[in-house]
């Protein structure tokens, strides 16, 4: 197993970024022993509308610490302030050292067209670093890679200058649950912050057992939301039975700037 053990890096720009976009295939990659690592690129102190600064800084890493303890990975924030992230070449070589320290064979980063700026800075200083990391006198003392690692891009809706594209599609069935388990270790958002900023507060219940039920439920469509939209892709890789009977995907899609998300990459990359 050691061998052939992956490392994974999957990037968010605020702690539980990673959890929506990669929740799923995380719980499958720690169950097989691979190893994974989640990064918040800030550390999410302007997510709520009650506290701020370094309590909310805390609180969510404490968040995050318990999300990743629930599948076995570690979660690490990055100390720069929510909502102020920008792609400066102090940020890009905090980048291009990280991604050298993990030595990821792969790495998850989100696309740079999207509704945030951290979430669009964060895309950014991963296609910054994503050929510097292989230049040995970039960050001189930190040692070089000799091979780029493969980069794609999460999922998501937005559609200008071209939609998500994705090359794979991964069920994720079988960890929903656990996909869920994470997302509840992040209190403050799912059921404070993103129901205030959506104007749906009001339906969150109180009581850990029934905002677990509600939340399971609400996030039901989100989760269904690849298996339907790219139903042909789950049916090449899982058949045409097994491929229909998928309730639950997220997907993927392959960043020109890394390694070359050839078949065989796949093959190798997403072992389930
Ligand atoms: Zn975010």
């Amino acid at each position: 197993m050691a061998e052939q053990r992956l490392r994974v890096l999957v990037f968010g720009a605020h702690p539980d970024d990673c959890d929506f976009t990669a929740g799923g295939v995380a719980a499958l990659y720690a169950r097989q022993g691979h190893q994974v690592l989640f990064i918040s690129v800030t550390n999410g102190d302007a997510g709520h509308h009650e506290v701020g600064g370094a309590r909310l800084a805390q609180r969510r890493r404490a968040e995050a610490t318990a999300a990743g303890a629930m599948i076995g990975i570690r979660y690490e924030l990055l100390d720069i302030h929510d909502g102020e992230l920008l792609p400066t070449l102090e940020n890009r070589r905090r980048m291009i050292e990280l991604i050298r320290t993990f030595r990821p064979d792969l790495i998850m980063s989100p696309r740079p067209n999207d509704y945030h700026p951290d979430h669009r800075y964060t895309a950014q200083l991963i296609q910054d670093a994503a050929y510097m990391v292989t230049v040995p006198n970039a960050v001189a003392f930190s040692k070089h890679l000799s091979v780029d690692p493969v980069i794609v891009y999460v999922s998501d809706t937005f559609k200008r200058p071209y939609p998500f594209t994705p090359d794979l599609v991964v069920a994720i069935d079988d960890v929903v649950e656990q996909k869920v388990d994470l997302l509840d270790c992040h209190i403050s958002q799912v059921y404070e912050w993103l129901p205030y900023n959506g104007r749906y507060l009001d339906q969150v219940p109180t009581g850990p057992a029934a905002r677990r039920v509600w939340l399971r439920q609400y996030m039901d469509a989100r989760m269904r939301r690849d298996a339907d939209r790219y139903r042909d892709l789950l049916i090449a890789r899982y058949g045409e039975q097994a491929g229909r009977a998928v309730r639950y995907a997220e997907a993927f899609e392959g960043c020109e700037y890394g390694a070359p998300l050839t078949e065989q990459n796949i093959g190798r990359l997403f072992p389930f």
